[in-house]
C-alpha cells in the first residue's frame, strides 16, 4: 500500500472518529525514518447523541463536500454519478449492498434496476416504506462492467460507508450479498455459513442476506424463503409485526 493511500486511509478513519466525538489523537513515530503511528485516542468512545437533523446535515454535508467530488480511487475515472446512499436518517435498519450498477451510476441513487426493484419488494413485505430504511453501498462508485469491488477500492471507499453507519447508528444492518457481508464481518466465509445468523458490527446487530440480484438468478423457492426468513428474524428484532404468510 502507497504511503498517500495509508494517509488517504488514515484521513478518512479520523473523520469517522469524529462522528463519534473524537477530539484528538496523538501520533508518535514507531521508529526513525520510518513514519508514524496512530498512538493514543483520547475522547469520548460512546457514539454522539445526534436529533435527525443532525444526522441529515452530516450527511448532506458527506455527500456534497466528500464523496461527490471524490478521485481517491481508479472508480472515479468511469463513473457517471457518485452513488451515496439514501432513505430516513434516522432509520433502524440499513441495508448494505456492494456497488452501484449502470441504472445506479446514471442515476446516482442506490438499488433502482430490477434488483432494487426486489429490494423494495422486500422492504415492503417487511411492512416498511423505502423511504423509512436506509440503503448504502461498500462503494459509491460504479466498478467498471460491474465488476466486483477490488479490495483496495473497497479499503478507500468504506470509511464513508463507516462514518454513515456512526451517524445513523440503525438497530439492524442488512447486508446484501456476499461483498458486501464479508467486509463488514471481515470474513471470507460463503454465504451459506453467513446468513440467518445474527452478527455484531461495533455493537449493531447484523443479518446478512442474499442479494436481491442473486435472487433474482436463483429465484428459487428454498432461496426466497431463506431471505424471508432472514427478514423476519430482522423484523422481530426492529419490533415489526410479522404477518402470516410466506
Ligand atoms: S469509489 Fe469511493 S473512494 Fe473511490 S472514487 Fe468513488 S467515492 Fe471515492
Amino acid at each position: 500500500m502507497s504511503d498517500d493511500t495509508t494517509k488517504q486511509q488514515l484521513w478518512l478513519w479520523l473523520k469517522s472518529e469524529q462522528a463519534f466525538g473524537l477530539d484528538s489523537v496523538v501520533l508518535r513515530p514507531v521508529a526513525e525514518g520510518v513514519g508514524a503511528e496512530a498512538a493514543t485516542v483520547a475522547g469520548p468512545p460512546a457514539a454522539l447523541p445526534l436529533s435527525r437533523k443532525e444526522k441529515i446535515e452530516r450527511l448532506a454535508a458527506m455527500d456534497r463536500e466528500e464523496v461527490r467530488p471524490c478521485t481517491r480511487c481508479r472508480l472515479c475515472e468511469s463513473r457517471k454519478k457518485t452513488v451515496f446512499g439514501e432513505g430516513d436518517a434516522d432509520a433502524k435498519v440499513f441495508f448494505i449492498g456492494e456497488g452501484p450498477g449502470e441504472n445506479e451510476d446514471l442515476q446516482g441513487r442506490p438499488f433502482v434496476g430490477r434488483a432494487g426493484e426486489l429490494l423494495n419488494r422486500m422492504i415492503a413485505s417487511m411492512g416498511l416504506k423505502r423511504e423509512q430504511v436506509y440503503i448504502g453501498n461498500i462503494v459509491k462508485c460504479r466498478p467498471p462492467g460491474n465488476r466486483e469491488p477490488a479490495p483496495d477500492e473497497v479499503a478507500t471507499c468504506t470509511p464513508y460507508l463507516v462514518r454513515q453507519l456512526e451517524i445513523i447508528r440503525p438497530q439492524v444492518i442488512v447486508t446484501l450479498g456476499r461483498p458486501a457481508t464479508s467486509y463488514m464481518l471481515q470474513t471470507k466465509l460463503a454465504m451459506g455459513k453467513m446468513r440467518g445468523q445474527w452478527h455484531n458490527w461495533r455493537g449493531i446487530k447484523l443479518m446478512p442476506t442474499f442479494h436481491p440480484a442473486y435472487l433474482l438468478r436463483s429465484y428459487t423457492e428454498e432461496n426466497r424463503a431463506a431471505v424471508w426468513s432472514d427478514l423476519k428474524k430482522v423484523m422481530a428484532e426492529v419490533g415489526l409485526p410479522i404477518p402470516d404468510r410466506k
